[in-house]
């Protein structure tokens, strides 16, 4: 086992990996920009380096200056959090060549997944269901008018390159296909300097639900259940849950061998999500992320599992803790995401909180990073905290969450809090009836 890791992140997560690492008896090393020179992460880590000025590129995501960290303090690993490093194949490797040890899954298996066209054919190969679509890339404008033809509109051309939503364009008819072919391959140029694009049908109202899998990289892996991450903004997730209200155990068990088979056969190290869309009863692969997600905690709470503690054990070369046979979804849990911003704009709202009060009781978890008196910096993700709570049913957990939310007190800031309070009074939430389309029609509505 580790003696000391180094975590390449800030904000809760930070805190998420130093909290496994203290009750795994591991020493931990926190870094930071200037800008987060009196964050919590800092705080609580073992030691702390600064690795530079606020901007992202000289500081979270500056190779040179963490691996510098890790060689001053003496770290041997390194857990990259989501965001930033997490899913650069190329740190990885530099991480490799230094000695290190990155938590989280291989160089080759980051590349396999973060090229789309590739990670789909793959899926393909290993009988995952996928979008129908284009096979790889489509080059020139004619050969997207054919394909699109053949599938039958909509369609949705989408960047090879993609991630965070951007390089994707859809196309109603095909009036709208020659704007959107454009549109998506100059904006995937601009985002990832590739503008190689590929065409998927479009689906019209399905959910969002993502397997968590986990693997020890020599061709066991495990599936914990799924999350429906259906209530999107901009394509970003607001609220979370576990299990979904539109999957039975059948369709878990049997979608959760599909991809737990799919990562055993490629030796898949540690945790990672395999990415749906549910329409009609069917799963329609869209994207592997090939390390812990935000909405990690909602998995935790009803399969009974520390997945932060599992990633370090399976770095290190421990066995997974777990097999299969014994991990049974207890009850429902649910995630809001509560962001620094001012409603209804979404307008980034950094500053000092003034006054923070963090909820808790039975069944309540808060993963923040906030303070009395802490200044949140205008530089990054607006993400201030997660609470996550966990019921024995679904209806006494959004009892439990609305309890939560009104115990929370946060001053001197503006947050998303108030859009969790209504989104909690509304019927279709109450029933889980509810697509990725529908949080953004309803936002129409709500000032
Ligand atoms: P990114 O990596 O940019 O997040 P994804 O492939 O994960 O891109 O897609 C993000 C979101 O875009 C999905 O959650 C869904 O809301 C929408 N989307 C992607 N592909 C399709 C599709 N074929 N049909 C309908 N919506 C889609």
């Amino acid at each position: 086992m580790f003696n000391k890791i180094l975590i390449a992140n800030r904000g809760e997560i930070a805190l998420r990996v130093i909290r496994a690492c203290k009750e795994m008896g591991i020493r931990s090393v926190a870094v930071h920009s200037t800008a987060d020179a009196d964050a919590m992460h800092v705080r609580m880590a073992d030691e702390s380096v600064c690795i530079g000025p606020p901007s992202s590129m000289q500081s979270y995501l500056s190779i040179p200056n963490i691996i510098s960290a890790c060689e001053i303090t003496g770290a041997e690993a390194i857990h990259p959090g989501y965001g930033f490093l997490s899913e650069n194949a190329n740190f990885v490797q530099i991480v490799q060549d230094h000695g290190l040890t990155f938590i989280g899954p291989t160089a080759d298996h980051i590349n396999m997944m973060g090229d789309k066209i590739t990670a789909k054919d793959t899926m393909k190969r290993l009988g995952v269901p996928c979008v129908p679509g284009s096979l790889g890339g489509v080059a020139t404008i004619e050969e997207a008018h054919a394909v699109s033809a053949e599938m039958g509109f909509p369609v949705i051309v989408k960047a090879t390159a993609g991630g965070g939503g951007r390089g994707m364009k859809v196309a109603k008819t095909v009036d709208d296909l020659d704007e959107a072919f454009s549109t998506a391959r100059s904006e995937s140029k601009a985002a990832f300097g590739n503008d190689e694009v590929y065409i998927e049908k479009y689906l019209t109202l399905p959910r969002h639900i993502e397997i968590q899998v986990f693997g020890d990289g020599k061709g066991r892996a495990v599936h914990l259940g799924e999350r429906d991450c259906s209530l999107q903004r901009r394509h970003q997730k607001v609220l979370e849950e576990c299990p979904s209200p539109a999957i039975d155990a059948e369709t878990r068990a049997r979608i959760g061998k599909t991809c737990a088979d799919a990562v055993a056969a490629i030796n898949y190290a540690g945790a990672g999500t395999i990415e749906f869309l549910y329409e009609n009863d069917e799963f329609y692969f869209i994207e592997m992320n090939t390390r812990l997600q935000v909405e990690h905690p909602v998995t935790e709470a009803v399969f009974g599992v520390d997945l932060v503690r599992e990633q370090i054990l399976v770095a290190s070369g421990e066995p997974m803790s777990f097999v299969q046979e014994e991990l049974a979804p207890n009850g429902h849990s649910i995630e809001c995401r509560i962001n620094a911003e001012k409603l209804p704009e979404f307008r980034p709202s950094p500053g000092k909180i003034s006054q923070f009060h963090a909820p808790g009781g039975l069944g309540v978890r808060m993963d923040s990073h906030l303070y009395d008196g802490y200044k949140i910096p205008p530089y990054y993700d607006s993400l201030i905290a997660k609470l996550i709570v966990h019921a024995p049913d679904r209806a006494s957990a959004i009892a439990r969450l609305r309890r939560a939310l009104g115990e929370m007190i946060v001053d001197g800031i503006d947050t998303t809090t108030p859009l969790h309070n209504a989104l909690l009074q509304e019927p279709d939430i109450l029933s889980g009836d509810y697509d990725i389309h529908w949080l953004e029609k309803w936002l129409e509505t709500y000032s």
